[in-house]
């Protein structure tokens, strides 16, 4: 089995700029640099046949590019907080390419959690339970108006994610065109 999920990596410039929102971070686990991503549909454990399904249907799909702005960081989990994202705003494409593509998974017979898609790219984790304190609510109130120009994308991958105690490792295992 191979814990993988499908997401939109994210230009480099967006990435930096990502980077650079996490400096200051008082307390949480910040997600590395290279595992910036927008994720789209988690897979969870997958077999290697359901894998290789699944890489047949994607590698059809040409949903056309999408256009994406960062607007904003949110949390989840409120006070206590599980993780600090950056909220993704796009139109309506995006939504539509997360639906087909968990659909795609289930017919791959994969079992994809049942969750609201709400676009973000996580930014930091704290250890469950614990509240935070008030330099964290400082940090986020000075980063308020976070926002950055909108960027086009045009792929989405395949990701494996091994965990390790110090953070997971992403693998790109396939890219998939959203044009051409
Ligand atoms: P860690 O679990 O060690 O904190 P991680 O969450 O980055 O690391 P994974 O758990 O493998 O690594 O998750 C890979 C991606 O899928 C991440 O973007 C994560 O937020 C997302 N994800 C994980 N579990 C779920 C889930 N049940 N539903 C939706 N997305 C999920
Ligand atoms: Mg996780």
């Amino acid at each position: 089995m191979t814990r993988a999920f499908l997401a939109i990596p994210l230009p480099d410039d967006v990435i930096d700029a990502l980077t650079r929102v996490q400096q200051g971070l008082p307390e949480g686990r910040a997600v590395a640099h290279d595992n910036l991503h927008l994720t789209l549909v988690f897979l969870g454990d997958v077999g290697a046949e359901a894998l290789e399904d699944l890489h047949d249907t994607l590698s059809a799909v040409r949903a056309g590019p999408i256009t994406l702005r960062i607007d904003g960081l949110d949390l989840f989990g409120g006070e206590r907080p599980r993780s600090l994202w950056a909220r993704v705003v796009a139109g309506p494409e995006l939504g539509a390419l997360q639906t087909r593509l968990e659909s795609t998974a289930r017919r791959a017979k994969i079992d994809v959690p049942r969750r609201r898609f709400v676009p973000h790219v996580t930014l930091a984790r704290f250890r469950p339970g614990g509240g935070v304190s008030d330099g964290f609510h400082r940090y986020l109130v000075d980063r308020a108006g976070f926002a950055l120009p909108a960027f086009d994308v045009h792929r989405f991958s395949l990701y494996t994610s091994t965990l390790y105690e110090d953070g997971p490792v992403y693998d790109v295992l396939a890219e998939y065109p959203l044009t051409g």
